[in-house]
């Protein structure tokens, strides 16, 4: 049976952890309770059992009193059940959430169970996440705990393979794997939870430190191709082609990745950039080195118009070198595709720049020496290694993001690739000026607009299509854009569309009518999200802006600021905004800082949400948390590096069983089958 929680089998039982307990050990006198109050629990005795209203309302109702003061329990389901198992004036522990109605204070399908000497001094009473359809469906958080308490004593006397190494429990003073699985469910003490749950927090983490340890002993015994020299088409380049100077952080990047692709190992780097940083030229540089040495280079972009761009500017500067270089994407078809495979295939080509279609079988490289992906979070993991087999080795790997990551991400997400991180922008960029407008304010804001359009710049007009299916959203970008006509009016402005609903033809059409400077102002939903560069375009007005998260606006935010002229982004907001919308508005009006923003935008949200890194298996933790567990990630890190020194294939007859673990897909012990 696969449910909601995705629980199969026992063993997901015991790993269905309690996100919260609850002290049961308090009793509350019922003149102490009010219904600002979390959960009660009172002693009492009951009275009054009664069946009231009829049809729909028809429920059953009991008194409960203490020395202090008297309340209502009731309940809608079930009644002729629990009517049966109560008895008028027993004593009675009773549990649950008050409220008021019409005027009296009650308890909606309390637990309710006899006053004993035991249960009434449970300790903490686990409460664990379960979901709207199956507490519908009577699968309450009670049911949980009994389900749990039911198959602990089953499997009493069986004993829990410990899996983390003896040392590494105790250097850290860890409590047992059974001990843990005992008292995460079931602790008596905050002590008991405290040291349960940090010891399960711990093994996750571990395990997928141990994993990313194991990945990246994989690339480090990786043969790859030897870029022996930097040869004349990289010097050419330098000395003739560049249209700038390098910043220092792009020359420390281009020799970290000349230092790698000389080592004989296959390079694995991750470059960082903020947004407009530069990554694209040293991408280029790289793939000049691989052509120095023989060898063709790809470069892959997670959209259209992305590869489009990126071909273009490319092309633009390798065209006088002699070098060829091709456009692949999904949308090159017939005849044109035909030559390009061919031409790929026969090393004709150097360069191919493109989109997932690169990836694709019927794409044979002559000699595919590096591969560079932009953008990567678009790209699943599966996807950087389908690159890998397009040669008879494994191509160098260079992986760029703008998206700035904080650490802890970083350790897991991409623990397994090494970092360059580009910490500077070229020189004479102004900061760009971020400020938040009431949206009453849209006239003023759009005369602003036009003034700047009257000194030749370009702007974006964004629109919050965040859920390109949703239908509202696309009514306002509609009507968005016949607001914008009516401030621009076509004899004296040209303006450009693009959304997720248009054909892609279309869509590019449009893109590049912005691109090539024929459009004054792009009307757009987030599709432009993603790396476009118009350096000309020095205006961003950000509609409902509040709808939008911290890393998304960051994003928006970068394709303006890019040329030398002094750029603003005005973020238009509604009268009523959340408190987690005004503190965006607040953090991203306060620094341009992508790191900043990555590291406040995780706080806020969680990582479960951040970078659409939920599809990453790596970061599917139960109990860990990202945010908060900072501290037991480095010691994860230290014990997994200790272990893999030890034993890195984990061969050892002590290390058996957490080998299993690791190579199990679900992270959790054979308990099944030792019980
Ligand atoms: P990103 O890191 O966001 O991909 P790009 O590679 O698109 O940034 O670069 C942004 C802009 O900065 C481009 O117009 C590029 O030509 C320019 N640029 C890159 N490096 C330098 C430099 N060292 N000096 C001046 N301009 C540069
Ligand atoms: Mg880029």
């Amino acid at each position: 049976m696969r449910n909601e929680l995705e629980i199969a089998s026992y063993e997901d039982l015991l790993f269905h952890f309690p996100y919260r307990y609850f002290d049961r050990t308090q009793i509350t006198s019922i003149n102490a309770i009010n219904p600002e109050s979390d959960l009660v629990q009172i002693a009492g005795t009951l009275i009054n059992i009664d069946e009231e209203g009829t049809g729909r309302t028809k429920r059953l109702t009991a008194t409960l009193y203490d020395e202090t003061g008297r309340l209502e329990l009731v309940w809608f389901q079930g009644m002729q059940w629990v009517k049966k198992s109560l008895t008028e004036q027993a004593k009675y522990l009773v549990f649950g959430k008050a409220s008021v109605f019409n005027g009296v204070m009650n308890i909606v399908h309390p637990e309710i169970d006899l006053l004993t000497p035991e249960n009434s001094k449970a300790g903490l009473q686990p409460v664990y996440p379960t979901t709207e359809k199956l507490r519908l469906r009577g699968v309450t958080n009670r049911s949980f705990a009994k389900i749990t308490q039911s198959l602990f004593e089953k499997i009493k006397g069986l004993i829990v393979p410990e899996i983390l190494p003896r040392n590494t429990l105790q250097r850290q003073g860890l409590c047992t794997r059974q001990q843990a699985l005992q008292w995460i469910h079931f602790p008596s003490s905050d002590e008991e939870m405290n040291q349960a749950r940090y010891r399960m927090k711990f093994e996750e983490l571990f395990l997928s430190q141990l994993k990313i340890g194991q990945l990246r002993l994989q690339h480090t015994i990786q043969e790859g191709f030897v870029f022996k020299q930097v040869g004349q088409y990289f010097n050419d380049f330098f000395h003739h082609h560049l249209p700038f100077q390098l910043t220092n952080a792009q020359k420390r990047v281009l020799k970290e990745i000349r230092h790698d692709t000389a080592t004989g190992k296959q390079m694995n780097r991750l470059l960082q950039g903020d947004v407009g940083s530069g990554k694209t030229i040293v991408a280029l540089m790289a793939m000049l080195l691989a052509k120095d040495n023989g060898f063709q280079a790809c470069l892959m972009a997670p959209t259209e118009i992305l590869a489009q761009q990126h071909f273009q500017s490319i092309h633009q500067l390798l065209e006088k070198m002699g070098l060829r270089v091709a456009l692949l994407t999904g949308n090159i078809k017939g005849k044109a595709r035909k030559e390009i495979l061919a031409g790929l295939e026969s090393g004709m080509i150097d360069f191919a720049i493109g989109t997932h279609a690169l990836i694709e079988d019927q794409v044979k490289f002559q000699n595919l020496g590096l591969a560079v992906i932009d953008e990567q979070h678009r790209f699943g993991v599966g996807q950087r290694a389908r690159l890998w087999s397009k040669n008879v080795k494994a191509p160098h790997v260079l992986v760029m993001t703008a998206t700035p990551i904080p650490r802890t991400l970083a350790m897991t997400l991409y623990g397994d690739l090494d970092v360059s991180v580009i910490d500077e922008l070229p020189p004479g960029r102004q900061e760009i000026k971020t400020i938040q407008r009431n949206e009453m304010l849209r006239v003023k804001v759009m005369e602003f607009v036009k003034t700047e359009i009257e000194k030749g710049r370009q702007a974006y007009i964004v629109y919050p299509l965040i859920d390109e299916s949703e239908k509202l959203d696309y009514e306002s970008l509609i009507a968005g854009y016949e607001q914008v006509k009516i401030f621009f009016p076509e004899h004296k402005y040209r303006i450009a569309m693009v959304h997720g609903k248009q054909e892609i033809g279309e869509r590019e059409r449009n893109m590049q009518r912005f691109i090539s400077g024929e459009a004054d102002i792009l009307v757009a939903t987030t599709v432009i999200e993603v790396g476009v560069n118009v350096p000309n375009a020095s205006i961003m007005v950000i509609e409902s802006a509040e709808r939008f998260g911290l890393s998304q606006l960051h994003q928006l935010r970068g394709r303006v600021g890019r040329g030398s002229e002094q750029s603003y982004c005005i973020l238009l907001t509604g009268n009523k905004m959340s408190k987690d919308s005004a503190q965006r508005m607040q953090i991203i009006t306060s620094t341009t800082n992508g790191f900043v923003i990555a590291e406040q935008d995780l706080a806020m949200r969680g990582p479960g949400d951040v970078y659409g890194t939920k599809q990453s298996g790596i970061m599917k933790f139960k109990i860990a948390d990202l945010v908060q567990d900072v501290g037991i990630l480095e010691q994860t890190r230290n014990e997994a590096k200790l272990l893999m020194e030890e034993d890195p294939k984990l061969l050892t007859p002590q290390h058996h069983l957490l080998r299993l673990v690791l190579m199990k897909e679900n992270q959790q012990a054979h308990f099944s089958k030792i019980s």
